[in-house]
């Protein structure tokens, strides 16, 4: 707390910055600059929703019918600059902004017909350490520029362990039970776009996928702020 106090003093004393190139922000400019915005890391997956690179990891693992990502995501590049703030740095804002962004684009490739937003949840310890859950902010902005509620429909019940030193199938093992519906009768005849930070295995949203479409979901479609490597 005593930290957002002083970010806020700073914010009055000094004028907001751009996340990426760190240049003095316009008032009509939000958290990146202009040049920033129109040069960010695009994976244009909206161009073929149905087969893309991620629609391709996560066959097999759940029915989907559109597959969604914003940015490519590249070792050291601008995308993984701006996860990292939006994780670790007490930056939601950046999770909101650029939701905001890929919903209107979303929106002109006439991308809409959703009833609502779900994302992927974290554990609640972790969300209570970190203060906020950043595939939400991405969703509040995604549902904020398509006019689509947000609802967060899924809970995670188990911490996981890390999953980066695991093979695929550890990770989908280890993924398994880990979520459920916290009002599963409400989500029957939903058109739910399922949303998380970055997909890399797949494991995680396919398994979301799959308690959505348990639930009787009418159709379960995917979007991710950055499609990850491996
Ligand atoms: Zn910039």
């Amino acid at each position: 707390m005593r930290f957002r106090i002083f970010e806020d003093f700073l914010s009055l004393v000094f004028p907001k910055t751009c996340c990426l190139c760190k240049r003095s922000l316009f008032d009509f400019e939000n958290v990146l600059c202009r040049w920033c915005t129109a040069n960010l890391p695009v994976a244009n997956y909206h161009l073929r929703p149905q087969y893309n690179d991620l629609s391709v990891k996560i066959t097999g693992l759940t029915k989907t019918n559109l597959v969604f990502a914003f940015l490519r995501f590249t070792k050291k590049g601008e995308s993984q600059k701006l996860l990292h703030q939006l994780k670790y740095r007490n930056r939601p804002e950046i999770g909101v902004e650029l939701g905001k962004i890929y919903g209107q684009i979303l929106l002109q490739h006439g991308f809409q017909d959703w009833d609502q937003i779900t994302p992927v949840p974290l554990h609640p310890a972790k969300q209570k350490r970190r203060g906020y859950n950043q595939s939400e902010q991405f969703a509040i902005g995604l549902g904020q520029s398509l006019e689509i509620p947000v609802r967060n429909d899924l809970e995670r019940i188990h911490f996981t362990e890390t999953q980066t030193k695991k093979s695929r199938l550890q990770r989908l093992d280890n993924v398994a039970d880990v979520f459920r519906t916290k009002d599963g009768h409400r989500l029957k005849g939903k058109r739910v776009l399922l949303v998380d930070d970055v997909m890399t295995t797949g494991a995680t949203l396919s398994t979301c996928a799959n308690v959505l479409w348990n639930c009787e979901a009418e159709t379960v479609d995917l979007a991710v702020l950055a499609a990850g490597k491996n």
